[in-house]
Formats: C-alpha cells, structure tokens, sequence
C-alpha cells in the first residue's frame, strides 16, 4: 500500500547537456536579465570569464570571490558589488560554494539566479541558503533563493579532479539516502533517490579512471541533478546534521566528510529503514549491505574513508557528539549520544560501517 504523502513540486528550468553552456545567453534574456553579475570562486576565475565574455553586453562583472560556507563578509561584498553594478541577476558558476553567493544576494537582494554547475553538490536544485558568521553557519529556507534556471553542461566538468568528482558524487548520494527515509519523503522523491544512486554509483568509477569521458561526466551529472532535486524537497537527518557540526565546528572539507561520514550513517539508520535499504540495494547493483557497499565504493574510488585523515583530532569525537544531540531533529532511529559517538568513533577510524 502507498502511505499517505504530501509533495510540493519546485518550479526550476534546466537545461542539459555537453555543450549547453552555448545556451545561457538565452536563458539570461528568457529571463528578460540584461546586466548579470557572474560569481565564481577564485580558483575558478578563468571560468567565469569565458562565462562573462560569451555573455557579451549582458555580463556586467565577474567576482571571483566565493568560498566555501559563504563568509557573511563575502555576502555583504557581493551584494555590495551587484548593487554598484546595477546587477539585475547573477550567474553563478561553480560548486556550492558560487551558488550559495548567488542565494545570499538574492535572499537580500532578490535578484534572480541562473546556476551552471560545476561540481555534484546540488545547491542549485533547492531553496535552501546558508551563512556563517562567527564559526557559526545558519541555514534557511526560501524560494526567493531557488535559481530560475541551471545550466547543466558535462564539459564544465571535466576539469573537477578525480578525487573531487568521487567525494561531490557521494556527497550527492547522501541526499539521496536521507530522501529515501526523510519525513516527507514520497514515491517521486524516492524514484529520484533511487535513479540519482544508481547514475552516480555507475558513473564515478568511469569518471575517476577518465576525467574526460563525457559520457560518464554527463551520467554522474544526471544523477547529481536528481539527488540535488531530492534536497530540495525533503528534510535530511542525521547524516547531514553530522556532517553540518562537523564542517561549522571542525572546518573539515564538506564534500570529503560527507563521503567518510555516510556508510555509517546508513548503517545507524538501517535497522529503521528497511524501504530505503531495498530501493539502494537495487541502485547499487544488488548489493545487500548498501552501507557497506558505499563504503567499498569510496575505497574503490580512491576517497578518504577516516574523518582522521580529514584532520579530525580524536578528542573532538565526543564534543561532536554532544553537539550532534544537543538539538532535536528528524531521524528514522531514535539518535542516542552513544550510538553517535559509536559511529563518528568508526568513522574517525576509518573502519567498516556496522
Ligand atoms: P565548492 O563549491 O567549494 O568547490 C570546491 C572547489 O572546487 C573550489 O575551489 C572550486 O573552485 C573548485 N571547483 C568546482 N568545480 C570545479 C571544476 N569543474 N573544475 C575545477 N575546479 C572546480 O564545493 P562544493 O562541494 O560544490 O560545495 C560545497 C558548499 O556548498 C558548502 O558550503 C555546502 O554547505 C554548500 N552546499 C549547499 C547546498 C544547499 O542546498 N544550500 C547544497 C550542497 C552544498
């Protein structure tokens, strides 16, 4: 029987595919935009160049100033630059990071965003912001920051280095996972999750042997997008509320942490989970231990499978997991302070999920 689900569809346009990139000046004008403000990250300069010279008259600058977790002093900065521009959208090109400056201008601002990702973290596909101030990242929620169209083009990627693509490709599984057994999950979610898995899981060992092969790069793009749509309709659990105390605490890397941090995550939720458990194990080839098998996936894919190796000092596993519990949230298995100290214990580690 289907349970009793509710579903709210976010309006989004999305144009895919190698070589779509030659699109955006559309979507810039379908969005009747004539002055764009294009965001990237400094490491990503020469990009949002070629970006803002096909973009001709209607690019009015490029910052390269993004950075992860988006510094509130950035988004004062960029808001300050579009405002003397007189910006009347921006196009963010990049990870998370170029997307999450776009968000913080437009929440401010409201200036419409068109994203062209660049990695598989997904921001482009939800309403959700962050800030940090002070060590402290604050989230939200508002449609005002969904981007109005994202560009998806596989040649962007290309140049993600292998080790990046395999921790940004598990990164978005982890959506996916907590999609599948989230309080508002719901059958279209889980088709999503379940699609995006299994993309990504065919995709990234392709990807890490040939940084060029489009054909994989276009794959794993795919089911970034779909596990990007999947955070953005659902609320996540444990999993992500680990690896947001761990990155605002710590600083540790978001996409590597997310890597470390999920098979034993899956593994704590598993016995609650059993849907989700079936749906992965038919996305990861059969495997009747997805947890585990996610676990085998990072190692076969070269990633870091230690929150040691990330340079988590042992001492801070059980601060972490004080603060893990310190605030009430949705997770499918009741959340116990020692059940998470156990798992970041294993986590920290490196050892096979439980
Ligand atoms: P990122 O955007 O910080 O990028 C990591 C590095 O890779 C940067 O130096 C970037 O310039 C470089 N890079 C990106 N694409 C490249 C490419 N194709 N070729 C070469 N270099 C490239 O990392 P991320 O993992 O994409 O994003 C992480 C941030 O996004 C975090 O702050 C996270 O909290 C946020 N995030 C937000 C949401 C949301 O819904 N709001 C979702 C996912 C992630």
């Amino acid at each position: 029987m289907i349970a009793s689900f509710t579903y709210s569809a976010l309006p989004m346009r999305v144009r895919f595919g190698a070589g779509s990139l030659s699109a955006l000046p559309e979507e810039v004008a379908a969005l009747g935009l004539t002055r764009v403000l294009v965001l990237c990250s400094p490491e990503q300069e020469d990009t949002g160049r070629l970006v803002a010279a096909a973009l001709g008259d209607r690019a009015a600058g490029v910052l390269a100033e993004a950075r992860m977790h988006v510094p509130v002093e950035v988004a004062h900065r960029a808001r300050e630059v579009a405002a003397e521009l007189g910006a009347d959208g921006c196009v963010a090109v990049g990870g998370g990071s170029a997307v999450g400056l776009g968000k913080a201008i437009a929440l401010e601002h409201g200036l419409p965003v068109i994203a062209v990702p660049t990695t598989y973290a997904g921001s482009e596909m939800t309403p959700i912001w962050g800030l940090t101030e002070g060590g402290a990242k604050r989230t939200g929620r508002d449609s005002r920051v969904l981007p109005a169209s994202v560009v998806y083009d596989p040649e962007l990627t290309v140049s993600l280095p292998a080790q990046l693509s395999a921790t940004s490709g598990m990164n978005a599984v982890a959506h996916a996972v907590e999609g599948l057994y989230a309080p508002d999950a719901s059958p279209i979610v889980s088709l999503m999750a379940e699609e995006g898995t299994r993309a990504l899981a065919a995709a990234l060992p392709r990807v890490v042997a040939d940084g060029a092969d489009l054909d994989a790069r276009g794959e794993a793009q795919y089911g970034a997008w779909l596990c990007g749509v999947v955070l953005g309709a659902t609320t996540m659990s444990l999993h992500h509320k680990l690896c947001h105390t761990l990155g605002g605490t710590l600083d540790l890397p978001h996409a590597q942490t997310h890597t470390v941090v999920l098979p034993h995550a899956l593994a704590y939720n598993r016995p609650a989970v059993p849907g989700a458990v079936a749906a992965l194990t038919r996305a990861l080839g059969g495997a009747p231990d997805p947890a585990r098998e996610l676990w085998e996936l990072a190692g076969r894919l070269g990633a870091p499978r230690s929150l040691a190796e990330l340079g988590m000092a042992e001492r801070d596993i059980e601060r972490i997991a004080d603060l893990a519990v310190a605030n009430p949230y949705s997770n499918p298995r009741p959340v116990t302070r020692d059940g998470v100290a156990a798992l970041l214990r294993a986590a920290w580690a490196g050892e096979p999920p439980v």
